[in-house]
């Protein structure tokens, strides 16, 4: 199949699924045209800032920073979220196809290095339209999806060939943990299997791949092991494939509900992170991971500060 029909037959089956909303899987079930559903994003896309941002994984980030573009709008609801003001409060500006595709070919313009769209899920069908548009404008950059990973395989299937990057989450090792902590009641089945689609598509992330081209899974080491992250571990290396590049997180910040939780009203102790990092090097898994310290594993350190230029605030 051809590109241009490719993101054709996608655009018409995402326009029917805004219809009922069922792209992700809440299944709201509402029409997006009209109104919205739990995101609270309606047909047009929301976002809240758009930056070259420096500290993502070295393969997306670069020398010359990630194209980042922050939406408005998720499906989860994370208490510990520390973007609530703009995921779960929805705060942020609308924004036409058009000018999404031109925000685009901007951060192309600035050097980004690749396009990373963060919570892009309830914005599909905006971002595949500006995708077509900016593509015939010359926008070559990779297509990074960067995901909670709380996505559903049907709506997946439509970004084959379109996403060239899955960044995705995995948050927890079972469905009652991400019940409690983010709000749905089938995290862990619904991810793992949104993750299986993903490495079906692009597979793992090869630092050389020319184009950029792959899966890595993200993970948040949460206090007490309520995100079980031996588990996670385990599932990225044995059911996905050992070649899945881990980034392993170790910046969890109690804020909002978090911070009268029994058990993640703190941050991630260094014995806890660094239990984590033993499990990874047990497995000699490929990625990275957030220290200070020289370790002897394959994964390498990622910068745990972002440098951030924002783009929408240079131009105002
Ligand atoms: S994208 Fe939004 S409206 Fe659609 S099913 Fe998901 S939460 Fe509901």
């Amino acid at each position: 199949m051809s590109i241009s029909s490719r993101f054709s037959q996608a655009i018409a089956t995402l326009k029917e699924k805004m219809r009922s909303c069922d792209l992700c899987p809440i299944q709201c079930k509402v029409n997006r045209h009209q109104t919205v559903g739990r995101c609270k994003v309606g047909d047009l896309a929301r976002l809240m800032s758009v930056v070259l941002h420096f500290g993502e994984e070295p393969p997306i980030s670069g020398e010359s920073g990630a194209g980042t573009i922050f939406f408005s709008g998720c499906n989860l609801r994370c208490i510990y979220c520390q973007n609530m003001n703009f995921s779960q409060l929805a705060k942020g500006i609308e924004i036409t196809q058009e000018d999404l595709a031109e925000i685009f070919l901007d951060l192309q313009n600035h050097g980004a290095k690749t396009l990373n769209l963060v919570s892009p899920t309830p914005h599909i069908l905006s971002i595949v339209e500006a995708l077509a548009i900016a593509k015939e404008k010359g926008l070559s950059l990779p297509v990074v999806y960067n995901t909670s990973g709380y996505e559903s395989v049907e709506t997946l299937r439509l970004l084959d060939g379109i996403v060239d990057v899955y960044l995705a989450d995995l948050k927890y090792a079972d469905d009652e943990t991400g019940y409690l902590y983010s709000g749905v009641k089938d995290y862990y089945t619904v991810t793992t299997k949104a993750l299986i689609e993903m490495h079906r598509q692009v597979g793992a992330l090869r630092e050389d791949s020319e184009p950029l081209k792959g899966l890595i899974v993200r993970h948040l080491v949460l206090p007490n092991n309520v995100a079980g992250t031996e588990k996670v571990l385990d599932f990225v290396f044995h059911s996905l494939s050992p070649s899945v590049p881990i980034s392993l997180m170790s910046q969890y910040n109690p804020l909002f509900g978090a911070r009268s939780d029994p058990l993640i009203s703190r941050k991630v102790s260094k014995e806890e992170y660094e239990k984590a990092i033993e499990k990874v090097i047990q497995l000699g898994m490929n990625g990275w991971i957030q220290t200070d310290e020289k370790k002897r594993v394959t994964a390498k350190p990622v910068p745990s500060t972002y440098k951030i230029i924002d783009l929408m605030k240079s131009k105002t």
